[in-house]
């Protein structure tokens, strides 16, 4: 606690405390992909997944860095998604609407030009209906959710979408159940065994098909599941898809989420803090209030079961997380009432510590892509290169 003070100036932007927001750094995605491009066999291409508003980091502001990082294939999981992309001026770039989708989508899907996956019959006469377009063919090697489990089946569906007018036989796929299993090898060598002979078969009738498998993880872990395209999500953000140190991997986390301290109060030994009196203090201590809660994305089970970084040091998230702010523990020097307005970070660096969505994911039993999916649309997302600003917050 002593150097509280020296730790002080590492805030830079003291001046404008900012509520609750999340400060996207586009170089850093353009850097992932270009890091994931030097893995990739010749002729790869990398398709960067920006379902789910880019992973909680911006679906456009994501597609326009992955772009500008190498990647020349999108993808996405619904209707709206890709017609958020298209209205955005993404126009010229293929995308893949890799979801399940409605008729509706399906429709929507198609007039914005984007391919879309089959796995049967009924689903390619769908498409027909829908007014046609390009289809990438689904085996289902072992996921067991979309596709066709049936190679055959698979077969007879990328057959008679090369016959179906209309129709444009653009590529096959599958996707892998663990892959970001290092533990696992078996089920993955059996899938990437089951898909890579089914595979060549079809590409044996068109040398042109886009065969493509591989996730992030896949990628990271064998080169023989590139094939002609490999879809990544996660490691274009920055983050490990094994749940590990992204800098492990030379990859870049692109998102800081930050607060700042609203309030500083004295918490006296016996006295408590936020909902349901899960944080008493043992001795007087100094309770820092920062506006930011699950209805933010920041989830409530992290009561009790986090750290923030506030002037330099970690310090303890104490007590119930509420909707709109958080307590935290600064501890018992007076001193810290000197940390008022200034910046908290959840995730991101300050000063020689770091917290890492991974670290955040650990204490919630969950994984990363689920802690930056979670952040909610109150959180404003600033996008900056490298930390000069590139525009005002998105109005989300
Ligand atoms: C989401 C998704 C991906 C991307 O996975 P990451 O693990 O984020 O790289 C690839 N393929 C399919 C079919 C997906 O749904």
């Amino acid at each position: 606690m002593a150097d509280l003070l020296a730790a002080q100036p590492i805030d830079a932007d003291d001046a404008a405390p900012v509520r609750a927001q999340a400060r996207v750094n586009v170089a850093a995605i353009e850097r992932n992909c270009a890091r994931l491009r030097t893995e990739l066999r010749r002729g790869a291409e990398l398709c960067a997944v920006v379902k789910a508003d880019g992973y909680g980091h911006g679906a456009v502001q994501s597609a326009r860095a992955a772009l500008a990082g190498g990647a020349s294939w999108l993808a996405v999981a619904s209707g709206s998604e890709v017609r958020e992309l298209r209205q955005a001026g993404l126009r010229g770039v293929r995308i893949l609407v890799m979801g399940a989708l409605s008729v509706v989508e399906l429709e929507e899907a198609l007039a914005a030009g984007a391919d879309v996956v089959v796995w049967n019959e009924r689903y390619l006469q769908a498409v027909a209906d829908a007014g046609g377009g390009r289809v990438h063919v689904k085996l289902d090697s072992g996921m067991g959710r979309l596709g066709t489990r049936d190679a055959a089946e698979a077969s007879r569906v990328a057959r008679a979408a090369r016959e179906s007018p209309g129709i444009e036989l653009a590529g096959v796929m599958t996707h892998f159940a663990t892959a970001d299993d290092l533990s696992d090898t078996s089920f993955f060598a059996r899938q990437l065994g089951a898909f890579k002979s089914w595979a060549a078969t079809v590409k044996a009738e068109q040398p042109e098909l886009l065969v493509h498998a591989a996730n992030s993880a896949a990628v990271l872990r064998d080169a023989e599941a590139q094939f002609d395209m490999v879809r990544c999500g996660i490691a274009i953000y920055g983050m490990d898809p094994f749940g590990k140190d992204p800098a492990a991997r030379a990859l870049e986390p692109a998102l800081e989420l930050s607060s700042y301290v609203a309030e500083v109060r004295l918490c006296e030994a016996g006295e408590s803090a936020g909902y349901g009196r899960q944080f008493v203090a043992e001795q007087d201590t100094r309770i820092a209030v920062v506006p930011i809660g699950y209805g933010d994305g920041w989830r409530r089970g992290l009561s009790n079961n986090a750290d923030v970084l506030i002037g330099g040091h970690r310090h303890p998230l104490v007590g119930t997380v509420s909707m709109d702010s958080i307590t935290v523990d600064l501890g018992a020097d007076a001193r810290a009432e000197r940390l008022r307005g200034k910046r908290a970070i959840l995730i991101g660096l300050q000063g020689s510590e770091r917290i890492t969505a991974e670290e955040v994911a650990r204490r919630l039993e969950t994984i990363n892509y689920e802690i930056t999916c979670a952040l909610t649309s109150r959180v404003p997302r600033v996008y900056h290169r490298d930390g000069a600003v590139i525009g005002e917050p998105a109005a989300r």
